[in-house]
């Protein structure tokens, strides 16, 4: 083997140990300024991050299809280089151990957040206990943001243009106009 490969080799085998992948999972409809801040500083603390879209084909109370939440975020995270976005209809954790990321990353806004991400992590620990969840707690301007408050002030024709990145702004304006 030459000495350019062997080189390449032992990269792509310490890249493989080494590497820190976070998944943050959520509904992201549509993502917000607060998700946003989650995913920043979840980037600071992984090598890779990658922001899912959880979805269930049978759940008929979405807002925006998949593929419209996919280009919000996309267009949100782009220059965020080790931020990656993706979506599945499945089990976060199936996905994770699938794409070897051993954290799952959620946002922590008021108290009653916690009661839902308990369970959450609860059911997570029983199926693999070797994926640890990390919580991040919201900054103290974005605990108020949410995706269903959001979408309640844009139908009102209220000014969210703070709150959620430019791409999310102007189709919220689109779509209640
Ligand atoms: P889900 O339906 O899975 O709760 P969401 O898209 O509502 O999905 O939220 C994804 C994650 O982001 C959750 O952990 C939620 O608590 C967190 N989150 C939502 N809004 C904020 C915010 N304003 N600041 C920080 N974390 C947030």
């Amino acid at each position: 083997m030459g000495e350019v490969n062997y080189i390449y080799l032992r990269k792509m085998i310490k890249e493989k140990e080494v590497k820190r992948i976070g998944v943050y999972p959520g509904s992201f409809d549509p993502i917000t300024n607060g998700h946003l801040d989650i995913i920043k500083r979840a980037a600071n603390l992984f090598d890779e991050v990658i922001v899912l879209i959880s979805y269930n084909i049978n759940k008929k109370n979405e807002r925006f299809d998949v593929a419209t939440r996919l280009k919000m975020i996309e267009d949100a995270v782009k220059d965020l280089k080790n931020v990656k976005v993706d979506s599945y209809n499945g089990l976060t954790i199936e996905y994770a151990k699938k794409n070897q990321a051993k954290f799952l990353i959620r946002g922590l806004r008021v108290v009653s957040d916690f009661e839902y991400e308990w369970s959450l992590a609860s059911n997570n620990n029983f199926i693999d206990p070797e994926i640890e969840m990390v919580f991040l707690m919201a900054k103290k301007e974005n605990t108020f943001i949410s995706s269903s408050n959001i979408l309640e002030l844009a139908s009102n024709r209220v000014d969210v243009s703070s709150l959620v990145p430019p791409l999310v702004n102007k189709i919220l304006i689109d779509k209640f106009k």
